[in-house]
């Protein structure tokens, strides 16, 4: 391993990002999204200077909220190359196979049917009701975390509520945890200023390049299975359709494989085709 990280490839979801609690914030039509942008930027923009002030030279950041637009390209730190798109072939995970050294999850969100986490969901809180992985509800953390140790790198640093940071730090020895904000319900939290949050992520990346030599890659091992169980047993008839999927439960459908990008994009695969159980009148 090199003595430090030098190459940082960045995940930024929304629902995680200091100052975020409502939908109205996270969601395109919002009265609130424009100003969320903002912070989302700004805190990307924190993760890149201070992993540069840590000795990192080449940054991606992978916008992974919603239709994966938020960032205002022309404000994020020009070190950095985005990716953008609606439906980009591996959503959260676009890019992860970049040869980065290390990854940061950045206002990563608490999984699906968490008890308390701001705006908790998996994937799609319009189908997913919860994502086993080898029979343990787990969140997008923790199938990303999978995803960059299939390629080799590290998870150094997780940003969002608390319930993420303890998903995150059960997960991976050694990762840097931001707290934005202490949950107190799914649509409340305690806030931290988003300034202090800016700044515990500029010091939280410095650390976490360094951090990064002393962690090893989770790297999935053996045969692994997926469960999706789905809001309804539509969804899940059509999730079935794919190849090699189980029926696992009246509204679940699992996929095993020794192979983790397989497994995560048959995750990615059933998440999109679910919703074409639902007439389109009631979307
Ligand atoms: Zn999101």
């Amino acid at each position: 391993m090199p003595k430090r990280a030098t190459s940082v490839w960045i995940s930024i979801d929304m629902e995680g990002i200091g100052g975020i609690a409502a939908y109205s914030q996270v969601m395109m039509q919002g009265i609130e999204y424009e100003r969320a942008r903002q912070w989302m930027t700004h805190e990307a923009n924190a993760c890149i200077d201070g992993a540069a002030n840590g000795g990192a030279r080449r940054f991606c950041v992978n916008d992974s909220h919603g239709a994966m637009h938020n960032i205002f390209a022309d404000d994020l730190d020009p070190r950095a190359e985005l990716v953008v798109g609606t439906a980009k072939p591996w959503s959260m995970g676009q890019g992860i196979d970049g040869g980065y050294d290390t990854c940061f999850f950045v206002g990563y969100h608490g999984r699906a049917g968490h008890p308390k986490a701001v705006l908790d969901h998996t994937y799609a809180s319009r189908a997913i009701f919860e994502c086993r992985l080898n029979g343990k509800p787990v969140g997008e953390t923790t199938l990303n975390a999978y995803l960059a140790g299939h390629f080799g790198a590290t998870v150094s640093l997780v940003s969002g509520d608390d319930a993420t940071c303890r998903e995150a730090r059960a997960l991976v020895s050694n990762v840097v945890t931001v707290k934005t904000k202490d949950a107190t319900g799914r649509f409340s939290a305690k806030m931290l200023h988003p300034s202090r949050v800016q700044e515990a992520l500029r010091e939280g990346a410095t650390r976490a390049v360094e951090a990064a030599t002393r962690s090893k890659p989770l790297v999935p091992k053996g045969s692994n299975e997926i469960e999706l169980v789905f809001l309804t047993s539509a969804m899940a008839d059509m999730a079935e359709l794919i190849p090699t999927t189980r029926r696992s439960g009246p509204r679940a459908v699992s996929y095993a494989s020794r192979d983790y990008l397989e497994l995560y994009k048959a995750m990615l695969a059933m998440v999109r085709i679910a919703p074409a159980a639902v007439p389109p009148e009631q979307t």
